[in-house]
């Protein structure tokens, strides 16, 4: 069965997908987007935390009072061995930034884009493009059992980090597309009740490889007094971590995990990727290999500054779509990512780092958080 003609379809309602949504309909274009799962924003597969930046100071304004769970003022920084490095507050610059309820806060984005008027349909799974004559014309999606096809003029892959194994970017034929799962880190994220010594409103970051072979580093952020969230490489690594490490392992005695999150596509290691767009086609968010959910609503503007005006233009061309590559590229968000591979980096060495240089590089690190977010 074929479906209305729309002026854009966006696949995936996550922060990226949301974004686009309402702001395609807030220009009066019509406006799609699709969510395989039956409920926005589940399962949860992220801690939420907005990084502290400009752009999230005017969001957090926004977002309702019950969604939001923490403020962060300050970063503390522990080394391989255990010795606390520094701790750094946010003096007004600005980068501790936000915990928010993940999915509560998927759905407020949802909910804005059908206010805007958008139409969203939920249960429907991308499965292909249609592509005729190169240009990429609608999608086919599996809706209620039954394969069907929906066109449009424009279609944004915002489907997450399995987009380039799985989704919309693998099926797109960017030429850039060497990114197997292999590069993206999974990664396990828990979530502890009964955790000692909490400092709500601090971020920890434990350097080490017992943590995870590949990042060296745990980041251990705060919900509230015996509560937080820490991610691993592996469930081995928190083993590990539970028995070994010399400040946690007195730190988790009484604690239980109450959830687990992450999987198989978790974070982008490289970013972004090299083209984001084509005839009819662009990519936002974690799918063109951006890494955080303050990065993927920074995309999804640019993206949809430039995927409306082509759509009023009625020039959907790789040529006018390609400004958007332009304008990414020449955004700071394109040169962050979390991903960095530090398995050449030995604990020793880090250890010699951090003592010797660990408050510069934090403060450097925050610095830059604060002008761009992650
Ligand atoms: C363990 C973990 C913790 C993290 N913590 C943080 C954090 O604290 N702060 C931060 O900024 N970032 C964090 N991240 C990264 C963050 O989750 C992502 O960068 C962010 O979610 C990207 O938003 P997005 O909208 O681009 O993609 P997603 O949030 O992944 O949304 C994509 C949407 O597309 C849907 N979809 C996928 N395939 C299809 C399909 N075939 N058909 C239809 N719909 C589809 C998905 O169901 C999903 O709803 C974390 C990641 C992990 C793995």
């Amino acid at each position: 069965m074929e479906m209305d003609e729309y002026d854009v379809i966006i696949v995936g309602a996550g922060p990226t997908g949301s974004t686009l949504a309402r702001q395609f309909s807030k220009n009066k274009l019509k406006t799609l987007f699709i969510e395989e799962h039956i409920d926005i924003g589940i399962p949860q597969h992220c801690s939420g935390w907005l990084s502290g930046c400009p752009y999230t100071e005017r969001l957090i304004e926004q977002v309702p009072k019950n969604l939001i769970r923490q403020k962060i003022n300050a970063w503390r920084i522990w080394s391989p061995e255990g010795k606390k490095i520094c701790e750094i507050e946010d003096e007004g610059i600005g980068f501790g930034g936000w915990f928010v309820n993940r999915s509560g806060f998927d759905k407020f984005l949802a909910k804005r884009a059908v206010r805007a008027g958008a139409n969203l349909m939920v249960g429907t799974k991308f499965l292909d493009l249609i592509i005729e004559e190169n240009v990429v014309e609608g999608i086919f999606v599996k809706v209620r059992g039954k394969k069907e096809k929906i066109y449009s003029k424009l279609v944004i892959g915002a489907d997450g980090s399995k987009s380039v194994p799985l989704g919309v970017a693998s099926k797109s034929g960017l030429p850039e597309l060497n990114k197997k799962p292999k590069e993206y880190y999974p990664g396990v994220q828990y979530e502890f009740i009964n955790i000692k010594d909490m400092d709500p409103g601090v971020i920890e970051i434990f350097f080490g490889s017992i943590f995870d072979e590949v990042f060296k580093m745990a980041f251990v952020s705060p919900l509230a007094e015996d509560n937080a969230y820490i991610g691993f490489g592996k469930y081995k690594d928190y083993v590990n971590t539970r028995k070994n490490h010399p400040i946690l392992k007195d730190r988790l005695k009484n604690a239980q995990i109450v959830r687990k999150m992450g999987g198989l596509y978790g974070v982008p290691l490289n970013t972004p990727l090299k083209r984001v767009s084509r005839s009819g086609l662009m990519l936002a968010g974690d799918a063109a290999g951006l890494h955080g959910i303050i990065n993927g609503i920074i995309s999804a503007h640019i993206c949809s500054e430039v995927g409306i005006e082509a759509i009023q233009e009625k020039d959907i061309s790789e040529q006018k779509l390609k400004l958007y590559d332009k304008k990414l590229k020449r955004n700071s968000i394109s040169k962050v990512s979390i991903g960095y591979d530090m398995s050449n980096f030995s604990d020793e060495a880090m250890e010699k780092l951090l003592n010797t240089q660990g408050r510069n590089i934090t403060e450097y690190m925050l610095k830059g958080i604060s002008e761009f977010g992650i």
